[in-house]
């Protein structure tokens, strides 16, 4: 056959992880497929269309700076940008995105198409080739076999799916696509761990029938936000509003009558659903004293009329959806689209996997996004291009790459499920990360660009704006530090309204930013030398003095835990042999096996004393 058939790296799967695994594989050089069901729904979002908000733009911003396509799509698709928690730290500010999808799956269709070493091809895959225990390929549904080095499996919610309305379930990978059945099977005869979880979306509905008059109209943020680091406003096509409305006494009742006709709690779903992203009928339940819950009426793009009512996912039967949408003021007449469901589908215990999400069990076999019990197109995404990074690696004979907690919050991601596992699915908030003043969404460029660059993800235009922007903040800072205000000077009578205490000696502009009352726009006038215009520099500026006692704090804190991250488990470690080691906690490691004593340190169970003998231990073997 002239077809090619023999690649670097093979992805399976053209979701949100996908996509991103297989441009960073061909970023880096690889020779890349991507094999995916359809052509047409590549970079399809699943659930509403909306990029980022708290904690997932964090790792939006870690994917751009890793060179990744969904922040930059974002741009071209965004329909109205806000910043959430504006008016607190910058370590929990988060930029959200509602997207046109259709421009979404263009955007990303188009960066695909056009990605030197990439090709793409239209196939479901049964099976997985395995030699031994290693991954050599896949075969297709028409039995075309591809053959790779290392192969990237990121099947989404399609592995064995089964879709609920009401009492009603068929199979389905999501509405509208048929679930990989037999990969599913294919899949259970080795020996992996596989559970099911759940996930929702709530019906669609046509805006033709809402009444937005009696509806809050939330407009986008002014001055716009902008994703990328290579993005800009002048992107971003015609901006629009979103509505909030509410659900009221009525609409609980509904729901309370028909609990009886939900799958959910008549047993016949066995997955776990999403306990930060609950149903209506969940919320109704577990918050049974609440009277009103917030519905966000959400556009699904500038070139279709269908709404997505967020807040109201449920798997009810069609005639209680209807009602209860009907309940609720300004959609007493909406007309329905789609009806909302329940999807019920495989995933993979992530402690099987390593920190470069290759799975333990299979060489050269990396799993990404929804399969390994995340929920999310960014925990995705996030996931794809570190998953697609490793392929790249492996099929290079490189070692293998992966961040630490400390750098990204990829990091925490990826450590929190090849640690701790989970049991619902797993999205990402600030508060699951220890250094939050580190890991902010404003710095993501400044905390990966680099090892980006290193690892050939990173092209030249995007290094050279970088190194720009970077020279900046830091000439910026110096001359922050350089230009010294006196007590009489101008500058301080200026000033002086807007100090808690007036100045008794000269001080620098950086000493002065660290004051709680002062920001960076209200000193840079006073800065000898040429001032800066990019507001990303000045912010930049700002966040770094403001808080560099706190940033320099948790820096020191970092340094002292690194020596213990870094410090390797080998492989082959007998923990039945490891002097003064609980038979439950030998039990955990020999379960987990864990790659380095770090690792291990957040094993639940797993206490300080433990990890001396674990240190003893080592000592005496090398
Ligand atoms: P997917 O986006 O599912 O992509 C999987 C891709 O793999 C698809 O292109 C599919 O065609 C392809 N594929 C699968 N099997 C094969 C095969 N054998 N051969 C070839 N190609 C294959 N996230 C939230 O954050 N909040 C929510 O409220 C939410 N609700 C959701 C509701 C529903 C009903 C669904 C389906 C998803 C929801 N999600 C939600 C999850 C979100 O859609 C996923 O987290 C995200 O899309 C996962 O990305 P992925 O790349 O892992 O998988």
């Amino acid at each position: 056959m002239d077809y090619p058939t023999r690649f670097d790296v093979l992805v399976i799967g053209g979701g949100h992880a996908g996509t991103e695994a297989a441009l960073a594989a061909a970023r880096m050089g690889c020779q890349t497929l991507l094999l995916t069901h359809n052509v047409e729904t590549l970079g399809q979002m699943s659930c509403n269309p909306a990029i980022g908000g708290i904690g997932k733009s964090h790792l939006v911003r870690e994917v751009d700076a890793l060179g990744g396509a969904m922040a930059l799509a974002t741009d071209q698709a965004g329909i109205q940008f806000r910043v959430l928690n504006s008016r607190k730290g910058p370590a929990v500010r988060a930029t959200r995105a509602q997207a046109d999808r259709i421009l979404y799956k263009a955007a990303i269709r188009h960066i695909l198409e056009n990605q030197p070493n990439l090709s793409i091809f239209q196939q479901a895959v049964d099976d997985l080739i395995i030699e031994g225990d290693q991954v050599t390929g896949a075969v297709t549904q028409a039995g075309i076999r591809f053959y790779a080095t290392s192969v990237v499996l990121t099947a989404g919610t399609f592995l064995g799916g089964l879709i609920h309305v009401g009492m009603n379930h068929y199979s389905g990978g999501r509405a509208g696509d048929p679930p990989a059945q037999a990969l599913s099977h294919r899949l259970r005869e080795r020996p992996f761990r596989i559970g099911r979880l759940k996930t929702g979306t709530p019906p669609r509905i046509d805006a033709r029938s809402v009444d937005f008059s009696v509806m809050e109209a939330q407009p986008g943020d002014q001055p716009l936000p902008v994703m990328s680091f290579m993005g800009s406003v002048e992107q971003h096509p015609q901006q629009i509003s979103c509505y909030i409305t509410h659900t009221n006494e009525r609409t609980h009742e509904i729901i309370r009558q028909n609990l009886d006709r939900s799958p959910m709690y008549s047993g016949v779903i066995e997955g776990i659903g999403p306990r930060y992203c609950p149903s209506i009928e969940d919320k109704i339940h577990r918050f049974a004293d609440k009277s009103s819950h917030q519905v966000f009426i959400e556009p699904e793009g500038l070139t279709t009329h269908e709404l997505y009512p967020n807040g109201i996912s449920t798997s009810l039967p069609f005639d209680v959806q209807l009602d209860l949408v009907r309940s609720i003021r300004g959609l007493e007449q909406a007309h329905i689209t789609r009806p909302g469901y329940a999807i019920e589908y495989d995933y993979f215990n992530p402690q099987d996997l390593k920190a470069s999400l290759e799975t333990k069990l299979i060489h050269n076999l990396f799993f990404a996004g929804q399969i390994n019990g995340t929920t999310g197109y960014e925990e995705a995404a996030a996931q794809g291009l570190l998953a697609g990074t490793n392929a790249a690696l492996r099929a290079q004979d490189k070692e293998a790459w992966s961040l630490r907690r400390d750098e990204a919050y990829l990091g925490v991601l990826v450590d929190d499920l090849i640690t701790l596992g989970t049991s619902e699915p797993y999205r990402m908030f600030t508060s699951r990360a220890e250094y939050r003043l580190l890991l902010r969404e404003d710095n993501a460029d400044l905390r990966l660009t680099e090892q980006g660059r290193a690892l050939g993800l990173v092209d030249d235009q995007r290094w050279a704006a970088f190194e720009k922007k970077r020279e900046a903040i830091e000439a910026e800072k110096a001359r922050f530090k350089a230009t010294w205000i006196q007590p009489k000077s101008e500058a301080a009578q200026a000033l002086a309204a807007r100090l808690s205490q007036p100045l008794t000696r000269e001080h620098s502009l950086e000493d002065l930013l660290r004051r709680p009352e002062l920001e960076y726009a209200d000193l840079a006038p006073w800065a000898a030398g040429e001032a800066v215009e990019d507001p990303a520099v000045q912010d930049q500026v700002q966040t770094q003095i403001k808080y560099a006692g706190y940033i320099e704090r948790q820096a020191l804190e970092i340094e002292k835990l690194r020596k213990e991250e870094q410090t390797r488990l080998p492989a082959d470690l007998d923990y039945a042999q490891v002097d003064g080691l609980s038979n439950e906690i030998k039990n955990k490691l020999i379960q987990q096996h864990p790659e380095t004593l770090g690792q291990a340190r957040r094993i639940p169970g797993v206490t300080p004393a433990a990890l001396s003998m674990l240190l003893i231990h080592l000592k005496k073997r090398s």
